[in-house]
């Protein structure tokens, strides 16, 4: 604290209740009952360190979602800390607007050309992963249009995907409670099921429905017309959607389906990427190629925010080769700050091998350990993980895979449980999951699987004594 100059200590000192009442009176949360919360109050938190939180009560909580999906380097990391203060220093900020650009920027673009897989070799800077997914829609129509195809206009998405909440973002999306509220999605896009084979597919093996899911793709592709489809977008393992792991067979016949009518790839890597699934990126990890990827969040492990995409040399050749001025940008496309964090945490994933250390150690042990819940815990029918994101799947008989009434709710008392014991877990629904920093050892992970334990034998105990089972 005392490095920290006076004049940046603007955040004063109130306690829980004097925070709760200012919070109501004039903050609007995201994807949130305005009402609902400002009744039961917010829980504020204060500070963090490594994987752990403190809230205003002092009370300590394992971040098993790393804030959102995204502070993959643990908090507290001082290097990200020094190269954001040293960069607000210098400049804080210049646009890349008007042909300038700041070195920070430079720097990163050259860094992610060399993290990323071998087609990309260029980037397009934004503030968020919605931004990057609105540069994205405008980018595969660009690209169609230079090439004397313009009716190649359509972006398909899934069911249940997520790409942000702005309105392309949203509308490339499937996410049904988005879509009833102010009139999306926008026209021009289309939707498949997702690859959910414990939802959809249980009377098939895994890879036979992975083969079958990719093929809504083909069909949709055929019913309306190859060639008026731009691209097909999606996250290599859906977040949002319930940590949903594709069947092996998945990625790798959306990639056929997709080279077969020359329709472009989109990769959405705003929480599989840098390091989340055990490679950089999660389209590595699901075997396909994309033609452009979105990222963000784990781009500054969410030290700062900054997004963007990467352009494939398909792409990128096309739109510096041919296509003159590309009208779109934002304020915050390449902020020098906002880069040069991100490049200091790029390079601290790379010095403490997290990449390889989710790969190798703490993604298989996560796997082991969620395997044995999905064996021994009644109320787990199924487990699934990709690195180190993974999903408890509750169910009211093991056997039959019989799920709880979503109206009960019963995801949600699980979230108290776990919230009232000192862990973050977010509930999909009746699917519980967990995205920790990739920073957390083998030890931290037993700790977490502890908690876990600990919440669902609460939840088992609830359930049962509401005569629910
Ligand atoms: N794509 C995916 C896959 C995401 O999970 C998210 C955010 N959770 C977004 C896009 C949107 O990113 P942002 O919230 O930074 O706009």
């Amino acid at each position: 604290m005392s490095q920290i100059h006076p004049q940046a200590a603007l955040i004063e000192r109130r306690s829980t209740g004097e925070w709760q009442r200012a919070d109501a009176a004039h903050f609007l949360h995201p994807f949130t009952d305005f009402k609902g919360l400002a009744a039961k109050g917010s829980r504020i938190i204060e500070r963090a360190d490594n994987i752990y939180l403190w809230d205003s009560e002092g009370h300590k909580i394992l971040d098993a979602m790393s804030g959102l999906w995204c502070v993959n380097v643990g908090y507290g990391q001082q290097s990200l800390i020094d190269a954001a203060a040293r960069q607000m220093k210098e400049l804080p900020f210049y646009n890349a607007f008007f042909q300038t650009a700041t070195p920070p920027a430079i720097e990163l673009a050259e860094l992610l050309a060399e993290v990323t897989p071998p087609q990309f070799q260029h980037v397009f800077f934004t503030g968020s992963g919605s931004e990057g997914n609105d540069t994205v829609l405008r980018m595969v129509r660009r690209y169609w249009d230079i090439l004397g195809q313009p009716r190649r206009q359509t972006v398909i998405g899934r069911i249940n995907g997520y790409h942000g909440s702005t309105m392309a973002g949203a509308s490339l999306g499937g996410m049904s409670g988005m879509h009833a509220q102010g009139g999306l999605p926008i026209p021009g896009i289309a939707h498949i099921e997702q690859p959910h084979w414990f939802a959809l597919g249980r009377e098939q093996s895994r890879e036979d429905f992975g083969l079958s899911a990719a093929r809504w793709l083909e069909a949709k592709l055929l019913e309306l017309g190859p060639e008026n489809v731009a691209a097909f977008i999606g996250e290599p393992v859906q977040g949002a959607g319930g940590v949903i792991v594709p069947p092996a067979s998945y990625w790798p016949e959306i990639q056929r389906i997709c080279d077969q009518y020359g329709v472009l790839l989109v990769s959405d890597e705003v929480i599989c990427g840098f390091g989340r699934t055990g490679a950089w990126f999660g389209c590595e990890t699901q075997g396909f190629k994309p033609d452009l990827m979105t990222f963000a969040k784990g781009v500054t492990s969410g030290y700062i925010p900054l997004g963007g995409v990467m352009v494939g040399e398909r792409i990128a050749r096309v739109l510096i080769d041919q296509g003159g001025e590309f009208e779109h940008g934002f304020t915050y496309s390449g902020h020098p700050t906002a880069c040069a964090v991100a490049v200091a945490n790029i390079r601290l994933l790379r010095q403490l091998h997290l990449v390889k250390h989710v790969q190798a150690s703490t993604g298989p042990y996560l796997a082991a350990q969620f395997a044995k819940l999905a064996e021994q815990h009644p109320l787990v029918g199924e487990a699934q993980s990709c690195g180190l994101m993974g999903a408890l799947q509750l169910v009211r008989n093991k056997t039959t895979l019989q799920t709880f009434a979503p109206e009960l709710g019963v995801g949600m008392l699980c979230r108290a449980h776990c919230f009232g014991n000192g862990l973050i877990m977010r509930a999909v629904g009746d699917r519980m999951i967990v995205a920790p920093p990739l920073v957390t050892t083998l030890a931290q992970i037993d700790e977490m699987l502890g908690l876990i334990r600990r919440c669902l034998d609460l939840t088992l105990d609830d359930v049962s004594r509401r005569g629910w089972l």
